[in-house]
């Protein structure tokens, strides 16, 4: 589970962005966000690796890129066109395998876009993937609303097909009736333009982001307070004697746990929580009115109610009321944990009231030196990003039974390494890890689809998108590093077997696609795992004694962790479940705050205008709340037969994994669990006191 620490960084655990808003939307025909995955091979160093850089001048690379992305778009309209035509009869075969060929061409071009838009170091490059990923939205709606098209799937005789085809089928054609098909021709026209509109204002919305980060300026290194000695030396003044911190992650987490300063640690957070604001405001007012019209047209209640109704959750009130059990749960340790923080921030300062949410990782951090003897300046001297890399590496090797070597392949910048995984002999699957920030790069840590896996026809391939340090990382880092490695994992091994691209990757129900992450960040609290690559500089294997500690004082702040979780994921499902017209943003997500987290709000912050869930996920934040449930369980048959049981590993493999799509994330971990998934083991874990 995660640690409070972890709290602040918590929301910046998106796993799969690409998208995934529109592949909802536009349901079955493109199916995409996916992850995809890697591991290593152990000696090769990563670092060494020979590589091909992309150099060719911006403006070029950009002309071609978006002349082969024009070209896919033609394809594909070929291909809707085809099948389109009135009278012409497909055989059943025939008719799936066009609508799959159509899927690799969209699938392929919009996971590039996505990319690319994210993560590209030119800036008309970024543009163009914005400009292609555009035209593809414009064409994928176009298809999700072809009556021709619908009509075609419509007629297959579903009592034929195979299990995994009729699931397709049966699935393309809910998806079907979800984007709106069986509307009047005015109403089409409108969910069109909408879905344009919407993946228009969303593209801002995550532009503003990108480029909405904030600079702490310095007047002095005695500012620096507190801070580890690598993070001071890497941080020097400038001829003018400024220390410019920005609000990108090695700058800020780092600062908020350690620096003494709570004035600047005030502002800091303050500067953190203004990105991309005030620009956001409108545009996420934009994005909620859109995306309410558009459910309304649909005839749904709001955004909400369509949104969850393919998920697991099912509806809105479930989903509230999900959060509102986890909440009275967490109540009891939550109040003890706070009154601990309140009592240690007294010793500071006497008159303390309450704790503010700018001081919550600082004083945590010190409770957890002092009560648990667990001094994260010490942690961090084990986990160098080179020696976490590698372990991630050989921890999947060892569980998976696969092999991870270099990939000799042209990158995107030159800070991207390459890698392809093997197994038996036979390459399964490629990855890129794109792993410190830059300029004008997407802000937190995510994995991107490249290419869904098809067996015989094409390998999955993915990337990981982080910000970390290249130096020494957080504890917390590690885990996150870890989380995103599962998703790519998920994306890989569910890429190796699958037909359809419907099916392929992590294209489960997007309230499960966290769960086999947050089980893996477990294996980051297991000392026999962190013995196999947290060294020092001098090589000191981090000592047992430290781990248990670590393990000790984990779950303090768990509860706070949780409350804050539940905050957020209110947030989510607030904005987009009711009418927008009649919604003050900044007063329900203070009064939201309030509700759920006891940091209360502060003054001057807008934390919204950062939240990059509120396009990604929309009002599904709840998911990473929900998947904790099914990981705690699944977690559970690890912590009985063993972490580093390579049998049980493939068998969770096989059952959760390998499929994909092909079956509903219930029946995958019932599969793997031999009984449905229970509440039990999260609720245990979470009221323990
Ligand atoms: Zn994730």
């Amino acid at each position: 589970m995660n640690s409070l620490l972890k709290s602040n960084n918590s929301f910046l655990k998106p796993a799969l962005v690409n998208k995934l808003f529109l592949l909802m939307l536009l349901g079955g025909l493109i199916s995409g966000c996916t992850s995809v995955t890697s591991t290593e091979t152990g000696n090769i160093s990563a670092a060494v690796a020979p590589k091909a850089v992309w150099t060719m001048p911006a403006e070029s690379s950009a002309k071609s890129y978006l002349l082969t992305c024009e070209s896919d778009y033609e394809k594909a309209r070929g291909l809707l066109t085809e099948l389109s035509l009135s009278g012409k009869k497909f055989s059943t075969r025939e008719l799936l395998n066009a609508v799959n060929n159509l899927d690799i061409v969209l699938d392929k071009q919009m996971n590039l876009a996505g990319l690319y838009a994210n993560v590209h170091p030119h800036p008309e490059m970024r543009a163009a993937a914005e400009q292609c990923e555009q035209n593809l939205v414009s064409l994928i709606s176009e298809i999700s609303l072809s009556r021709p098209l619908y009509n075609q799937i419509a007629n297959v005789d579903l009592a034929v097909l195979n299990q995994e085809d009729h699931r397709f089928v049966e699935h393309m054609l809910r998806d079907y009736k979800r984007s709106g098909v069986d509307k009047d021709d005015a109403t089409r026209t409108r969910i069109k333009a909408l879905n344009e509109e919407i993946n228009l204002i969303g593209q801002q919305f995550d532009k503003n982001i990108r480029d909405g980060s904030r600079q702490l300026i310095l007047n002095s290194v005695a500012d620096l307070k507190g801070l580890p000695q690598d993070y001071i030396d890497a941080h020097q003044p400038d001829a003018q004697g400024k220390i410019i911190l920005t609000t990108a992650y090695p700058d800020y987490f780092p600062f908020m746990q350690f620096a003494e300063n709570d004035e600047l640690r005030k502002k800091f957070y303050v500067l953190f929580r203004q990105q991309a604001y005030p620009e956001n405001k409108q545009v996420l007012q934009q994005l909620l009115a859109k995306r309410y019209e558009l459910a309304q047209l649909l005839g749904y209640k709001n955004f909400s109610e369509y949104i969850t109704e393919d998920k697991m959750i099912k509806t809105p009130a479930n989903a509230q009321s999900f959060i509102d059990k986890v909440s009275l749960l967490a109540n009891p340790r939550a109040d003890v944990e706070y009154s601990e923080l309140l009592k240690r921030l007294q010793k500071i300062d006497p008159s303390a009231k309450k704790v503010a949410d700018w001081q919550k990782l600082y004083i945590e951090h010190l409770v957890k030196k002092e009560k648990y003897e667990v001094n994260s300046q010490e942690v961090r001297k084990y986990f160098h990003y080179d020696n976490v890399r590698e372990g991630i590496f050989d921890l999947t090797e060892a569980m998976f039974g696969v092999t991870i070597r270099p990939w000799n392949t042209p990158v995107w910048h030159e800070s991207v390494n390459a890698y392809e995984v093997v197994e038996k002999g036979k390459v399964i699957g490629r990855f890129y890890l794109d792993m410190h920030p830059r300029d004008g790069k997407y802000q937190h840590a995510a994995q991107f689809s490249i290419t869904s896996g098809l067996k015989d026809v094409q390998l999955p391939e993915a990337a990981l998108i982080c910000n970390f340090p290249n130096t020494l990382m957080e504890h917390t880092d590690v885990e996150t590093f870890l989380h995103e490695f599962g998703h790519l994992m998920h994306d890989l091994f569910a890429g190796v077997d699958q037909r359809w691209v419907y099916f392929s990757g992590t294209k489960t129900e997007l309230d499960f696609v966290e769960a086999p992450s947050q089980m893996l960040e477990e294996w980051v609290w297991d000392a026999k795992t962190l013995a196999t690559f947290a060294r020092n500089d001098k090589g000191e294997v981090i000592p047992p004694a430290l781990v248990k500690k670590m393990v000790k004082a984990r779950d303090f702040g768990k509860a706070l962790w949780t409350k804050h979780q539940l905050f957020y994921a209110a947030l989510s499902l607030g904005f987009y479940n009711q009418d927008p017209a009649t919604l003050d943003i900044d007063k329900k997500m203070a009064l939201i705050q309030a509700n759920y987290s006891p940091f209360g709000y502060v003054d001057d912050t807008y934390f919204y205008a950062s939240f990059g869930h509120l396009n990604g996920y929309s009002s599904l934040y709840y998911t990473y709340m929900w998947s904790l449930v099914i990981a705690a369980d699944m977690h559970s048959e690890f912590l009985k037969k063993g972490l580093r049981n390579s049998d049980l590993a493939n068998h969770y493999r096989e059952t959760v994994l390998a499929p994909g799509g092909k079956k509903d994330a219930a029946q995958l971990v019932e599969d793997f669990l031999g009984r449905p998934y229970s509440f039990d083991a999260f609720a245990k874990d979470l009221s323990k006191q």
